[in-house]
């Protein structure tokens, strides 16, 4: 009989993959950790993490929950590392932070890239070329972030990587700027991969480092007070404690990665290799992009700037709520006038977080 395995990652490689396994359906220990999380309100208002089957159980908790059909998931990870700056190294003082994962222009068309889509139309030609070289019909789902599935737990069993204490799956060769996808498929394997070593080791550096302290233990992560949570997923107003924390980042946050090892840094002589996807090209304007500009962006220039990029998610309030609190963590008096003027906003939660910002800055100047 044909190996599901072999035949995955052989023609992984061929549909634009850098990495791919496979592992059995099975009770996974990791997940019950992730009901524990949910129930404890760490999910903040990520609603669709508890999303709930017919019989009330939590879909993510196990794959028999959501795909009862589906014996072995193929995993399969592509690099979205550039050469561009890593947020830790110094940058003006009056420019923002967008998390690398959203800065792509797709190079041949100059269009914005969601890496959903670049993910996923590999993940459907992967999925193609196993449907038509399988001797026998297979049932098979795709999924990018967007399926009712932990594609990190999943990732971790299949030999991608090991979850790190900052609960990224990394790769020893390739570290940790990983885009995932999953095809659930009907195939039994027997294959049951080795679990790849966790090479955290003594280390830290991502807990020490993140300015939330949203990394309550090793291999915990409250998202309630991750950046990347705060500037994406949270409506309203960001709680006020968590703000001076929050830095310069406008959209998503790269801290604990950035100081991984593993993907290393210029100062240590190391880093994880660029990508070779087309796709993930840096548009410049999104690297470091200017505070002013996203302040005073109007709807239009926004829905135009970001059509077909993750920056969406955030919505127009919440990329200027977001560019507000760090024009406020700036120290650059000059945006004085600017939030004086945001406190003038309609928007309540706009004016609230530009009156916070303003007081900031003038309790740095006094
Ligand atoms: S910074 Fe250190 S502890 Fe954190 S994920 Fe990387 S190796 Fe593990």
């Amino acid at each position: 009989m044909q190996d599901l395995v072999q035949l995955a990652q052989a023609h992984a490689k061929e549909a634009g993959f850098d990495l791919c396994g496979v592992t059995p359906v099975r009770e996974f220990p990791q997940l019950a950790y992730f009901v524990q999380w949910v129930e404890e309100g760490q999910a903040g208002e990520m609603k669709y993490l508890e999303s709930r089957n017919e019989h009330g159980e939590l879909k993510r908790a196990s794959l028999a929950n959501a795909a009862s059909w589906a014996r072995s998931v193929i995993v399969c990870a592509l690099n979205y590392n550039t050469d561009q700056p890593y947020s830790i190294e110094p940058a003006p003082s009056d420019r923002g932070w967008i998390s690398r994962y959203a800065w792509f222009k797709d190079a041949s068309q100059g269009k914005h890239t969601d890496y959903h889509d670049a993910v996923l139309r590999r993940l459907r030609d992967l999925e193609a070329r196993i449907t038509v070289a399988w001797p026998d019909p297979i049932r098979t789902w795709c999924y990018v972030d967007t399926g009712p599935v932990v594609e990190r737990v999943l990732a971790s069993h299949a030999g991608i990587g090991w979850m790190g204490k900052n609960t990224c799956i990394i790769n020893e060769q390739l570290g940790s700027w990983l885009f995932l996808g999953v095809i659930l498929t009907s195939v039994e394997i027997e294959h049951i991969p080795m679990p790849v070593a966790d090479r955290c080791g003594s280390c830290t550096r991502c807990i020490e480092a993140c300015p939330t302290d949203a990394i309550i233990a090793p291999y915990k992560l409250d998202a309630r007070k991750c950046i990347s949570y705060l500037t994406i997923e949270k409506r309203g107003e960001v709680p006020e404690d968590l703000r001076a924390g929050m830095g310069r980042q406008v959209f998503g946050c790269d801290i604990c990665q950035d100081v991984c090892p593993w993907n290393g840094s210029v100062s240590e002589g190391h880093r994880a290799p660029a990508t070779k996807a087309v796709e993930f090209q840096p548009r410049q304007e999104l690297v470091d992009p200017s505070l002013e500009w996203l302040a005073q962006m109007s709807r239009d220039e926004f829905n135009q700037v970001f059509r077909g990029s993750p920056i969406k998610r955030a919505k127009y309030e919440g990329l200027r709520r977001n560019a507000a609190i760090a024009m406020g963590n700036s120290g650059e008096v000059r945006f004085i006038p600017l939030l004086e003027d945001m406190v003038k906003d309609g928007d309540p939660v706009m004016a609230a977080h530009a009156r916070w910002a303003l007081e900031r800055l003038r309790a740095a100047c006094s």
